[in-house]
């Protein structure tokens, strides 16, 4: 295994091992970069492979987390942390307050939140042990709404998010009679689905889960489509709210959208993806801009929530958008390529 020279190391500050011989803990944590802040990042608990795979997964994630709180004009850096072990089997309390003490030791250069394979529940059990926890809801913010959970502030985000793309790519304000596609009914992509539908927008929708698609159709009158249908449909947006990966060389020659913009992660399955949605005059909506709504809330939580500031924060990621979409219009540059410059200027400069 090489760090130095592994090719996601990108100038990590930090990258440690940690382990706890009594709960049987094994987890990386990587903090990418401190200039604008702590590194807030969640901590996936994953069954990986092997120890290089969790590396990997590791560094990636943290960086990436680097450009997203750098473009969501957070006070905050990059970091992420990896338990290897699955959850539904190998998760105990004991294991996560040994989590919790391994983040400890780090004196918050890293904030640990919730992420696949970890809940509130956990961070709760974490933050017996350390002060450095994010993603929790205390008694002010639960009255303002908040539960913990970060899906309805990234669904909202996203919401906003396509308002600003299709203002650009069609020139509209309003997204009635709007055509949209949604890939992944879940957390995010439902609470999407409502926003929509509000705002008089047409749905199609699919789902691995059946039940989360029929919700769909029952709530908002969305038509039910095969998964294998969704990404060739005749609409206005597109919206990928499940997995990665999902703009390759096969999606993106079927596409008929004009417009990319959901809240997965990591849509694009190889960097040059981005040149070729612009090829064929797709505007897309960088993943980690458009997806931020969940890390901006959590910066918020505390004593002091205010749902009003949160709400005008994440409307916010409709006016980066515009910018990043203006700047690629006058550089005739991709739109990830022009959000990845944008971040680097402003974490770079700090
Ligand atoms: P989720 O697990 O609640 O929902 C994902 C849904 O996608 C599930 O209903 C699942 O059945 C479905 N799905 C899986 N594979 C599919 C396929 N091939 N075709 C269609 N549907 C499929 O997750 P979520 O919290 O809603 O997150 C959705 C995406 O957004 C993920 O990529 C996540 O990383 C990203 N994201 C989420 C948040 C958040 O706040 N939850 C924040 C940023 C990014």
């Amino acid at each position: 295994m090489q760090l130095f020279a592994h090719p996601e190391f990108d100038h990590h500050e930090t990258v440690c091992f940690c382990h706890d011989e009594r709960s049987g803990l094994r987890a990386l944590i990587a903090v990418h970069n401190t200039a604008l802040g702590k590194g807030l990042g969640g901590c996936r608990m994953w069954p990986y492979r092997s120890e290089d795979e969790a590396l990997t997964d590791v560094l990636r994630l943290s960086r990436g987390m680097t450009y997203k709180a750098a473009l969501a004009g957070l006070p905050q850096g990059g970091g992420k942390s990896v338990i290897i072990g699955d959850p539904r089997r190998d998760k105990t309390p004991e294991l996560m307050r040994a989590m919790g003490r391994a983040v400890d030791r780090l004196n918050g250069a890293y904030v640990v939140a919730e992420d696949s394979g970890t809940s509130v529940a956990d961070m709760r059990l974490m933050a017996e042990v350390t002060r450095h926890v994010g993603g929790l809801a205390d008694d002010k913010a639960q009255a303002a709404g908040r539960t913990g959970d970060p899906s309805p502030a990234t669904a909202f985000g996203v919401f906003i998010g396509i308002q600003a793309a299709v203002k650009h790519r069609y020139g509209r304000d309003d997204l009635r009679g709007l055509r949209v596609a949604v890939q992944g009914v879940g957390n995010v992509g439902y609470r999407l689905c409502r926003h929509l539908h509000e705002a008089g927008a047409q749905l199609w929708v699919t789902d691995l889960h059946a039940p989360a698609v029929e919700r769909c159709v029952r709530e908002f009158g969305a038509t039910a489509v095969d998964m294998d249908r969704i990404v060739a449909l005749e609409v206005d947006v597109f919206a990928p709210c499940a997995l990665g990966a999902v703009l390759n060389d096969a999606s993106i020659a079927q596409l008929r959208a004009g417009v990319v913009a959901g809240a997965a992660n990591n849509q694009l399955a190889r960097p040059e993806h981005d040149h070729a949605l612009m090829a064929r005059g797709i505007l897309y909506a960088p993943d980690y801009c458009i997806n931020a709504g969940g890390i901006i809330d959590i910066h918020y939580e505390g004593p002091d929530y205010d749902a009003a500031v949160v709400e005008a924060h994440l409307r916010r990621i409709g006016t980066t958008l515009s910018a990043i979409f203006e700047r690629a219009q006058a550089e005739q540059r991709p739109t990830g390529e022009i959000a990845d410059r944008m971040a680097e200027e402003r974490f770079k400069r700090a």
